[in-house]
């Protein structure tokens, strides 16, 4: 009954829920840490939870589905048009848009990246090629370029390792690759690297004059909307009207349309969960120094720690009410821990002490 290609795939698994945790090994909700999918500890704007709990009584009515108020706040926030803007059901949404707008025949992407570039590619029956670094190394994708991919993806930065490129390198590869070539630039955690160094801010209104760059951005992580399902591509207008084809109509809900333009209007918020994943991740650093473990310099809100043996660590960690994501996966032996409070890292350390 169904296509050769969908009998290949595997279903994608992502972070293991606090539910399962609860029901495998009888840990108490309360005592679960969840730091695997990269939410923000801090939840979300107490601004979002108060808007969006007086407009429950509007469920029964589909939403607006120009977005106009969400476009609108985002137009200004970035320095675009309306026109330059498609939203989706996550940046998942408008990157699965991307690959059927495109059908290429092949990918290119670094070796280690996230996951849903592969399996998006693939379900289109796409070649993968990937550069052999974990890192993005320039270099490499421009060797590649003679493979002719369709779509280039750059995720900057990069989960689940954390680094970020610089803009003016991203910016000089861009020039270099044929403008009938896709670059899709994932911003995911574009908030905390800016927030970290300028040298990795990427301004969506630069790559307007692009014809062939598409920036994708998200409310899951800095903004603490992952429940909600809200993401975005900033395009030039020929691309997001491409895009817009692909579209099921009203793909976003009253609700999470309220708390994404909600979440935009209160960057204090935004700020204060920046600054303080920061603080926290030094004392992530500091830890590794004292235990002699090797991590990767991060520009987001986790941090990839090599160990031992990943798979027997993090399977530890989750006896204990401790969820991190494991990269056996990825071929590295290493853990990506999403930064949580200061309470949460405190017990993580304290159990990961007498691990390590
Ligand atoms: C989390 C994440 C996304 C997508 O998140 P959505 O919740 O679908 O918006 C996209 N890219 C990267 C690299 C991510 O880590």
């Amino acid at each position: 009954m169904f296509s050769q290609k969908l009998e290949k795939l595997t279903t994608y698994e992502a972070g293991k829920p606090i539910e399962l945790v609860v029901r495998e090994y009888g840990i108490k909700p309360k005592d679960i840490i969840k730091l695997a999918s990269n939410e923000n500890p801090y939840g979300c704007s107490k601004k979002v939870q108060e808007e969006v709990s007086k407009i429950v009584d509007q469920m029964s009515v589909y939403p607006d589905d120009s977005m106009y108020e969400l476009k609108e706040a985002l137009s200004k926030k970035f320095s675009v048009n309306d026109k330059n803007i498609i939203i989706g059901a996550g940046s998942d949404q408008v990157l699965e848009f991307a690959i059927h707008a495109v059908e290429p025949k092949k990918v290119l992407m670094a070796n280690t990246t996230f996951a849903m570039y592969e399996i998006y590619a693939k379900h289109i029956g796409a070649e993968i090629l990937k550069t052999e670094s974990n890192f993005h190394n320039l270099d490499e994708f421009r060797e590649k370029l003679s493979d002719n991919p369709d779509i280039i993806f750059l995720c900057l930065p990069n989960n689940p390792v954390g680094e970020c490129l610089d803009w003016n390198d991203v910016e000089k590869f861009i020039q270099e690759v044929d403008e009938n070539v896709l670059i899709i630039i994932d911003g995911a955690y574009q908030e905390y690297a800016s927030f970290k160094n300028s040298n990795k801010k990427i301004e969506p209104k630069d790559i307007l004059k692009y014809k062939n760059i598409l920036y994708t951005g998200t409310f899951s992580k800095a903004y603490g909307l992952g429940g909600m399902r809200v993401g975005y591509g900033i395009a030039n207008e020929y691309i997001i009207s491409n895009l817009y084809k692909l579209r099921p109509p009203f793909n976003i809900t009253t609700l999470s349309l309220k708390a994404s333009i909600v979440a935009l209007s209160d960057e204090e918020f935004v700020n204060e969960s920046i600054k303080n994943n920061f603080i926290e991740m030094k004392r992530y650093e500091e830890f590794c120094k004292e235990k002699n473990l090797k991590y990767i310099e991060s520009y987001t809100n986790f941090i990839t720690i090599f160990v031992e043996d990943s798979t027997k660590l993090s399977d530890k960690l989750l006896k204990k009410g401790i969820i991190v994501r494991n990269l056996a996966g990825y071929k590295m032996n290493a853990i990506r821990i999403t930064i949580g409070t200061t309470k949460q890292n405190d017990k993580v350390f304290e159990i990961l002490k007498e691990m390590v």
